[in-house]
């Protein structure tokens, strides 16, 4: 089957070469993949893997909540940088975590930052939420018209809402462990992704096994949920 992976941290692999690694997914399936990065430290190896990769992969460039605290102006700057370096990069992962320590305040702050800018270049944004989405969705009308709710688990209102908006809901395979499994029903064919956030939550190797499971749930033909997902990630690209 071939698949997408809507969410992956490349850079983070510790064990191996990451030229292999990404022969190995392709190998697998693997078609097309979002590198995203979660910090500015990031920014220069995910640009080099774009250039290596350019028929592959997608860059984005973007701070995670997680960082709040320790970035500033200076990683914006950096993020323009390499947004305007690579006209088709995506902007993430970013967005808000209370799990993490980070102040609210700043999160949000960094968070809006980055939604001006996705705005301002019109790059679809990639964004992480927990335990925040009533402060998205009082952000509602700062949302840039192309973003991803990036391994998503929130609640029905909150999924209803965010589609009314343009959102493309990436689902990663721990999504059938949690509450949120009951929501998959829910989301149109078009604004569908699987993502494995690999090396953290899943691996992109799952992917395959996974839309099989999505698409026995939806009621749809595997191999058509994949060709989906293709197409929307491919929309998406634009
Ligand atoms: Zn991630």
């Amino acid at each position: 089957m071939q698949f997408i992976d809507s969410h992956i941290h490349l850079q983070d692999y510790k064990t191996r070469n990451t030229q292999q690694i990404i022969a190995s997914l392709r190998n697998t399936g693997c078609v097309g993949a979002l590198v995203v990065a979660a910090k500015a430290d990031d920014f220069a190896k995910i640009s080099a893997l774009a250039d290596e990769n350019a028929d592959w992969m997608i860059p984005a460039f973007g701070v995670h909540p997680q960082y709040a605290a320790v970035s500033g102006e200076e990683d914006m700057l950096q993020l323009e940088y390499y947004l305007q370096k690579h006209p088709k990069a995506h902007i993430g992962e970013c967005g808000l975590d209370r799990l993490q320590e980070a102040d609210l305040e700043r999160q949000i702050g960094l968070l809006k930052r980055q939604m001006k800018l996705a705005t301002l270049y019109q790059r679809p944004l990639n964004i992480h939420i927990v335990r925040a989405e009533d402060v998205i969705s009082s952000l509602k009308k700062e949302l840039p018209e192309r973003f991803v709710l990036h391994s998503f688990a929130g609640s029905k209102p909150f999924l209803e809402d965010m589609l009314n908006r343009g959102a493309y809901l990436s689902l990663n395979p721990k999504v059938l462990q949690r509450k949120a499994a009951s929501l998959i029903e829910l989301i149109p064919n078009e604004r569908l992704l699987t993502e494995s956030d690999a090396p953290y939550q899943a691996k992109a190797e799952d992917i395959p096994d996974f839309i099989e499971k999505l698409a026995a749930i939806r009621g749809n033909a595997p191999e058509k949920l994949a060709a989906a997902i293709r197409d929307n990630f491919d929309r998406l690209a634009k």
